[in-house]
């Protein structure tokens, strides 16, 4: 059983994804995007321990409040991101170049791989290594539930932007079509920023796949 609650945080509204497990009274935080005392709280709340973080990818708005997140909780929680964003996330997940400053918090611990599995509780994810709007850009698939994470690589309609430091179209294209879209239909995607979808309805009327 997973429960999913989700954060809309910070200055470009992004989705924070709050898992716990109530079996194991452990909980995951998918991109704390920012304000780490809020997520706190919200955890401490439900009495959950945050065990773990994912990062889906190193931009600012996705690790924002890693770093008031670690500080608060002890032991503090692992975090979780692929090698190929490292130097995104040296670089302060190019906070500087929207005029910001940001601390990112704790050096990442668990150094995702595709295929890797993680878990919270019983329930298992796999990571799938989907590059083009970061080169390290990952998305957690949790089959049994029919969920993916996917980051900034899909939204409703329409898809991560690509003009950033690393950004690669024609990736990102072929990551969608290679991982996320030959999911099942009914498969929900809840991204990054904006309302969730499914497989399906954007199989139909994303403007970029069809
Ligand atoms: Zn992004
Ligand atoms: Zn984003």
């Amino acid at each position: 059983m997973l429960n999913i609650s989700t954060l809309v945080l910070g200055l470009v509204q992004t989705n924070c994804y709050f898992m716990s497990d109530p079996k194991t009274k452990s909980a995951v935080v998918i991109d704390p995007a920012w304000d780490g005392k809020y997520i706190l709280k919200t955890a401490e709340q439900q009495g959950f321990h945050i065990n773990q973080i994912w990062l889906t990818h190193a931009h600012f708005d996705h690790l924002g409040g890693v770093a008031e997140l670690c500080n608060m909780q002890t032991p503090p929680p692992k975090i979780a991101l692929h090698e190929d964003d490292m130097d995104l996330w040296k670089s302060q997940g190019i906070a500087p170049l929207f005029g910001m400053q940001i601390d990112p918090g704790p050096l990442p611990d668990i150094k995702l791989d595709h295929g890797q599995k993680l878990y919270l509780g019983e329930n298992e994810f796999e990571v799938f290594h989907t590059p083009g709007h970061t080169p390290g850009h990952v998305v957690y698939y949790c089959r049994a539930e029919a969920i993916v994470f996917c980051g900034d690589t899909i939204f409703q309609g329409s898809i991560g932007r690509t003009d950033l430091p690393g950004g690669n179209y024609d990736k990102l294209i072929e990551s969608i079509k290679q991982f996320i879209i030959t999911l099942p239909d009914e498969t929900r995607l809840l991204s990054g920023h904006g309302p969730e979808t499914t497989v399906g309805e954007e199989k139909l009327y994303n403007p970029f796949l069809i």
